[in-house]
């Protein structure tokens, strides 16, 4: 069964094979200098002042992130349930939520961001998905941030980038926190978050807030290669894994481009076949479709064509259904995936089977990728 879902994402078999040996002690030589090195190739992929990681899902570096650079007014962008999430976790932890939100298809736009701040002095920090996983949609955070910087520096910007960190180069000039999950682009298991802080964002965090969520503890340990409570070694270990793969199969440029190379294609082979694409601005991450017969192809996909891909929650529940663009993807699973996708469309009497989506899909990566060359973008 080919796994394409928006994550959890799969876990590639040598990364497996790293996280299988006997369990390491944390407080080790050992387990710290491969803290150490993991923490080298984490400042690459961030470029941020620091970087922290937590043994979380990402919803707890996202409470981690609001409880420490939030002290009075969360200003949080709902265009899905991520970013409703925020709201929810400034409330739960006695702060105000002021919320921005849209259909799950729309990006929120710099105007209405910087009206809600100019008309509401007690927001000190604002927290938004880069890609906003529900429906598929790439929000204007690097813009956001920079006008947001130019009225008031010291508001915290908050990029939830767990299915952005490891698919495209982000800008953080602006951004305060960004924050990443391991079950996602960086193709690892569920339990480990990483946030990339700015210096701005330290002096902010100050002694910190919360006790297992406390940054400044974690800053402080992180520092010396050790962490305050015990580490997820084995994620770590993973970790590390993973990013020296991506080195080696040409570093991060190559992983962004093939991504875009990947998302552009998919997207073209999906509307060549007569299907609408949902958002307004779709995030390279995920390639979500609209339809009727969500529910049903999804069904037959998986049951006929061994491919599985997500559904919405919601009110999108049955109604799209997203196909997972993120991490090391080999060509021949991505060109089966959209060849399924005609193939199912062909079965519930939609159009004649032609192999247009397979054709669209190898002309649209053929043109614009170097790697595939080679055979294979892997
Ligand atoms: C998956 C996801 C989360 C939540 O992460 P968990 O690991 O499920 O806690 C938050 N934000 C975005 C954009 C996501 O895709």
């Amino acid at each position: 069964m080919l796994l394409f879902t928006p994550g959890p994402t799969p876990v590639s078999q040598n990364v497996r094979n790293a996280m299988s040996d006997e369990t390491m002690h944390h407080r080790t030589p050992e387990f710290e200098a491969i803290f150490a090195k993991t923490r080298k190739h984490l400042f690459n992929l961030f470029k941020t002042d620091e970087v922290i990681m937590l043994a979380s899902s990402g919803t707890g570096a996202m409470e981690a992130a609001v409880i420490n650079l939030c002290k009075h007014t969360l200003l949080n962008v709902n265009s899905g349930k991520f970013g409703e999430r925020f709201g929810k976790i400034a409330v739960a932890n006695g702060l105000t939520s002021v919320e921005i939100k849209n259909e799950w298809n729309t990006p929120v736009t710099v105007e209405a961001i910087i009206d809600t701040v100019k008309n509401n002095s007690n927001i000190d920090a604002i927290a938004v998905q880069i890609s906003e996983s529900a429906g598929g949609l790439r929000h204007p955070v690097e813009e956001i941030a920079k006008s947001v910087k130019e009225i008031n520096p010291n508001i915290m910007i908050i990029a939830d980038g767990i299915t952005a960190v490891g698919v495209e180069r982000i800008d953080v000039e602006n951004i305060d926190c960004l924050i990443a999950g391991s079950q996602k682009a960086l193709m690892l298991p569920p339990g480990l978050s990483i946030l990339g802080l700015s210096n701005k964002a330290i002096e902010t965090i100050g002694k910190g807030k919360g006790y297992y969520l406390n940054l400044a503890s974690e800053i402080k340990k992180q520092k010396e290669n050790t962490t305050a409570y015990t580490a997820a070694t084995t994620l770590i270990i993973g970790l590390l894994e993973v990013l020296e793969t991506i080195e080696s199969n040409g570093g991060l440029s190559r992983l962004y481009g093939d991504t875009a190379c990947r998302s552009k294609a998919v997207k073209r082979a999906l509307e060549a076949i007569g299907l609408e694409i949902y958002p307004k601005t779709p995030a390279k991450s995920m390639s979500t479709v609209i339809d009727t017969d969500a529910s049903q192809i999804r069904t037959l996909l998986k049951e006929e064509f061994d491919v599985n891909v997500a559904g919405g929650q919601d009110h999108l529940k049955g109604k799209i259904f997203r196909i997972n663009q993120m991490g090391l993807i080999p060509v021949y699973e991505m060109a089966w995936v959209v060849n399924a996708v005609e193939l199912t469309l062909s079965r519930i009497g939609r159009r004649k089977y032609d192999g247009t989506a397979n054709r669209v899909f190898n002309e649209a990566f053929l043109g614009t990728l170097d790697g595939f060359k080679k055979g294979t973008s892997k």
